[in-house]
């Protein structure tokens, strides 16, 4: 029987001292209840918390660990670059390195620039994008996240071309008022934004893939449409690929789904665990980037050789053997398959999304192709279906609004294992 004694206690000291005793917000189970998990160690597909219980992990850090837990090259050559200090905050040949590896594997990327976090990674995106072209709005989808930099805090209104209204405190109406919110996989609404605001945008930012509200895939003729669009109306278009980048193919969601993209950003995979995010594209956008064009963005550790070392090893790692992405699409359809044969005998209302690695379950009986239909499997089954869950030592997402990310370390028998907890799990929920 799982107990979660020292988890317990650590969060009861934490909150005095961290706001909510977390250092991001979901971390805190605020939407499924009861003490958020501290954790001690983690190999492979295996985590182990403070009070010594075992899990199944389907967040792998909400996407880094694509190969596991504690991969050992990265732990070795981590281990080796560590000696020859943590930080120089000057040029090292391994940015070149990395740099020149992410052109390799990512499509219609001649630079990148390296930054800490995908957050970091979109909000330069979007000022190289307004330098680029000289316009200030972009647009954005409802239910898609960009990280907590201030114009992507922004929730719609009602319809589809209403213009931003803040949803954060300290998001003031100035930057708010810039960003555009249309619907995901709805190409009207981003059409009538475009003729409401005719020569005004400078970017539209989506997740290929959403994984933001679940994994919520695109309808191939919406994101072409999309494509279309930008290019006719001069319109950069900005994959953000911080979740699908170097996770759904070598060369991201851009090569999966066979779409270009103007600017791209990454995060997760790319730094192996590490705190890293980048943004790139071709040349003749990028050279507006400071110091060769005037478009200011800056990192006192952007580039930082650990980070660094990390990303590169995974990059290499994943670049050198796609049969990867062959193996890891086989087992999250495995999955898939296994979890709809145990729902469809529970009886229970559900809808499985699933793309690459990128799999969620939700507790609906619509299909879920965007924000709206996400949320109506954010209901009171969803905190049941966790918790039966994690007791039986499987790690889920805390929140319904988002994806699974499988780790090709996880074998077929775990697989099975969650299988079998799901059946034993659903059998609670009716
Ligand atoms: N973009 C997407 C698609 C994301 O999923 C996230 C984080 N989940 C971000 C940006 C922000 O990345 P970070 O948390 O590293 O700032």
């Amino acid at each position: 029987m799982y107990q979660y004694k020292r988890s317990s206690e650590l969060f009861d000291v934490s909150k005095k001292y961290i706001p909510g005793g977390v250092n991001s917000p979901v971390r805190a189970f605020n939407s499924v209840g009861g003490t958020p998990i501290f954790f001690e160690k983690a190999k492979g597909s295996v985590m182990i918390d403070v009070d010594g219980n075992e899990y199944i992990d389907y967040i792998g850090s909400w996407g880094p660990m694509i190969l596991g837990h504690a991969h050992q090259p990265i732990i070795d050559a981590v281990k080796k670059a560590v000696d020859n200090s943590t930080s120089f905050g000057a040029p090292t040949e391994l940015e070149y390195t990395i740099a020149e590896l992410i052109c390799k594997m990512a499509p219609n990327v001649d630079m990148v620039r390296m930054v800490n976090s995908g957050t970091e990674a979109c909000m330069s995106a979007i000022r190289v994008a307004r330098g680029y072209t000289g316009k200030d709005k972009f647009i954005k989808f409802v239910g898609c996240y960009h990280g907590h930099s201030d114009s992507f805090l922004i929730k719609a209104g009602s319809g589809a071309s209403t213009f931003g209204e803040p949803n954060s405190p300290g998001v003031t109406a100035g930057t708010a008022k810039d960003t555009l919110t249309a619907e995901y996989n709805n190409l009207e609404s981003v059409k009538k934004l475009i003729s409401e605001n005719l020569g005004e945008i400078a970017a539209i930012i989506i997740e290929p893939v959403a994984g933001n509200m679940g994994c919520v895939p695109p309808d191939m003729d919406f994101i072409k449409g999309v494509r279309s669009l930008c290019t006719e109306h001069n319109i950069l278009l900005i994959f953000d690929e911080v979740m699908t980048g170097f996770r759904l193919a070598r060369g991201g969601a851009q090569e999966f789904l066979g779409i270009d993209a103007d600017l791209v950003t990454y995060g997760k995979v790319i730094g192996g665990g590490m705190p890293v995010g980048a943004y790139g594209g071709r040349k003749e956008i990028m050279d507006v980037v400071s110091p060769v064009g005037p478009v200011y963005q800056a990192g006192t550790l952007s580039g930082n050789p650990i980070a660094m070392t990390a990303g590169y090893t995974l990059l290499k790692e994943l670049n050198e053997n796609p049969s990867i992405y062959q193996e890891l699409s086989d087992k999250t359809e495995y999955l898939r398959k296994g979890l709809i044969q145990v729902f469809d005998e529970s009886g229970v209302n559900y809808k499985i999304n699933s793309m690459g690695s990128m799999i969620s379950i939700f507790f609906t009986d619509v299909d879920v192709i965007d924000f709206e239909t996400s949320a109506t499997a954010n209901n009171e089954k969803f905190p049941i279906f966790f918790h039966q869950m994690l007791k039986r030592g499987i790690y889920l997402p805390p929140s319904s609004f988002e994806s699974y990310f499988l780790s090709n370390s996880l074998s077929y028998e775990q697989l099975d294992k969650t299988i079998q907890a799901c059946k034993e799990s659903l059998a609670e929920i009716k």
